[in-house]
């Protein structure tokens, strides 16, 4: 599509589903990605999923965009929490304690919002382990911790008192969405259906301009053991696509950018592009043995440095394609693992 043609999509897109009285709500946020999509359900309660960061900025905004459909924020009645990600949910515990809102979020994701801090401590902690193990120069490792550190108040714990099941009806007045746990892109993903309208909630489980990168993320439940198998996060995330395609949707909001219509022909191209990538990451391997972090490098160049540990979540993703059909193994000496074509 052209450009005025793709605006036009957008419009009407977001047209109908403010027709089913949602609402997009752009935040800004500092990160790489840009704004983050909140949606407003004009319903009882009053509702917001995702809500941004937290940052004067995002709350100043937020505010602006509710008065422009005349709301407070002391209107909210619930909060709706779709994954882990601070540019998602950082700012919901300040509107939680302003409007007094209830905070609903996925059953298995409560512990880890409630204990933000110490919840990503464990986090940085498993990020450390994996990046040492697959190759990353540990003053590169450091310096990321630094930056871990610094971005860690755009987030803040919240509680959650309305634990939300998998497969669970999530009810308004005028509506009722179905709660679908779609891990990969974070183990958390959360995606809202409303099978009456064919209309998905779908946060960062499925981006139109970007594909949602599967980080690499320890589980919810607990802290890996030494030696427990880390996490596929592109296997996990590629079964969630899979179930997703399968839906009859007519509109996906998602987290960031513009909604999508068709959500079949974006997961199948996503699909292509995967097999493309581990392909190439194959090529290089049947090269020479490499770690994770080398092939990075080959790919990405200096990006591999300064995104380290997103570039290494890539490649490990597509290693874990290989691994599963049987093209690539595993080498580990000296505590670092190296690739090679089986
Ligand atoms: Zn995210």
């Amino acid at each position: 599509m052209s450009e005025p043609d793709e605006a036009e999509a957008e419009r009407a897109a977001l047209a109908d589903a403010a027709e089913q009285g949602i609402h997009r709500l752009a935040i800004p946020t500092p990160f790489m990605v840009g704004r983050v999509n909140a949606y407003l359900i004009e319903d009882e309660p009053l509702t917001l999923v995702d809500s941004g960061p937290n940052s004067g900025k995002a709350l100043d905004e937020l505010e602006q965009l509710l008065a422009g459909r005349g709301h407070r924020i002391e209107d909210i009645g619930l909060l709706v929490v779709s994954h882990q990600h601070m540019d998602h949910f950082g700012l919901a515990s300040i509107l939680a304690r302003r409007s007094g809102a209830e905070v609903a979020a996925l059953d298995a994701l409560a512990p880890y919002l409630a204990g933000y801090g110490q919840e990503t401590d464990l986090d940085d902690a498993f990020a450390e382990t994996i990046m040492l193990r697959h190759g990353i120069p540990s003053e590169v490792v450091t310096a990321l911790r630094a930056v871990s550190a610094g971005f860690r108040a755009w987030g803040a714990a919240v509680q959650v008192t309305e634990p939300l099941a998998d497969g669970g009806e999530l009810r308004l007045r005028d509506r009722a969405l179905r709660v679908l746990h779609r891990p990969g892109h974070s183990p958390s993903d959360t995606v809202f259906h409303d099978e009456s309208t064919g209309t998905l909630l779908a946060a960062d489980h499925l981006i139109a301009h970007i594909s949602s990168n599967p980080l690499l993320a320890r589980p919810l439940s607990h802290v890996p053991e030494p030696g427990e198998p880390r996490p596929q996060a592109l296997l996990t995330y590629m079964d969630s696509l899979r179930q997703t395609r399968e839906m009859d949707l007519r509109l996906v909001l998602p987290g960031h950018g513009a909604p999508i219509r068709d959500h079949a022909g974006l997961i199948d191209k996503r699909f292509r592009m995967h097999a493309r990538r581990a392909e190439k990451i194959h090529e290089l391997i049947a090269a020479q043995p490499r770690s994770a972090h080398e092939i990075a490098q080959e790919l990405w160049g200096n990006v591999a440095v300064t995104q380290a540990y997103l570039t290494l979540s890539e490649v490990l993703g597509h290693v874990d394609l290989l691994l599963r059909d049987g093209t690539a193994r595993e080498e580990e000496r000296d505590g670092v693992v190296r690739f090679a074509a089986a």
